[in-house]
């Protein structure tokens, strides 16, 4: 791994035939007691001490991810455009600033179907944001969720299933995720740079203690077994990790710390 850039809104990274560059879509902020403990209940405040907070509420940072290789270039998901919270919606201005327009996109993958995955598809026009991406990508449980988006009335044709194993582009490789969706996917860049979607929610908290889960988890039982087994695999295959809500930069190194986990973001040394 290597950086090969590092802008206010992107991050790229160079893995071996492929890049990955991350995209700030923007950050928002969610009430304390989304997150959950084990018996479904709001974590105690004792529990909160480490929590990454901006006005007394959860810090949570919005990232898209893109992937480039010479077959093309695939968006693993895309943001929430105008649809959710204010501050949100700057993947367009992330990807000018890295040097990738809109045309570059030739597929979109999404880890699952929630509002700030998805909504970046439309442009505030009405009109594709991605004219090139013939192929948009989402998990078989989750396309009739897709299909019944207003929002994505003008890409519904260009919808294609996405399963297990599928490599959406040469080089990337979906791994179910499930638990926070139904259909909810990782993806596995080169065998090096695992993409995990809403596995994490608030790093500051699940990741030293990933048995906590987050209010909005369509099975909270489904997505702590599903963050517990791809933890684990990323620390023993020595994957890299980047998750859509992770903090800054997005990309991380992952080891073992006491009972839980501890995050490292990718620097130049690594
Ligand atoms: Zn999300």
């Amino acid at each position: 791994m290597r950086i090969l850039r590092r802008g206010r809104l992107s991050l790229e990274v160079e893995l071996a035939e492929l890049s990955v560059i991350m995209l700030f879509d923007g950050e928002t902020a969610m009430p304390l007691t989304y997150l959950r403990g084990p018996d479904g209940a709001p974590l105690p405040e004792a529990d909160l001490a480490g929590a990454d907070l901006v006005d007394g509420k959860l810090r949570l940072p919005v990232r898209a991810f893109l992937v480039r290789g010479p077959e093309g270039c695939l968006l693993i998901d895309s943001g929430a455009a105008q649809a959710w919270h204010k501050p949100l919606g700057r993947l367009p201005e992330a990807m000018a600033e890295a040097g990738v327009g809109p045309g570059k996109v030739t597929a979109v993958a999404l880890t699952h179907t929630h509002v700030d995955h998805l909504s970046g598809l439309v442009g505030a026009d009405g009109g594709l944001a991605f004219p090139n991406a013939t192929r948009i990508f989402v998990a078989t449980e989750e396309l009739t969720a897709f299909r019944d988006t207003p929002r994505m009335l003008p890409v519904l044709s260009r919808l294609m299933p996405l399963e297990q194993g599928d490599g959406p582009l040469r080089g990337v490789s979906a791994i179910n995720a499930p638990g926070h969706s139904p259909g909810h996917m990782a993806f596995l860049v080169e065998g090096r740079l695992l993409i995990w979607g809403d596995l994490v929610h608030h790093a500051a908290v699940q990741v030293a203690r990933p048995e906590v889960t987050w209010a909005f988890d369509d099975d909270p039982d489904e997505a702590r077994a599903s963050r517990l087994a791809l933890m684990a695999q990323a620390v023993e295959a020595g994957w890299l990790v980047a998750g859509a809500h992770l903090p800054d930069p997005g990309i991380f190194r992952i080891e073992r710390s006491g009972s839980g986990y501890a995050f490292h973001p990718v620097s130049r040394g690594m």
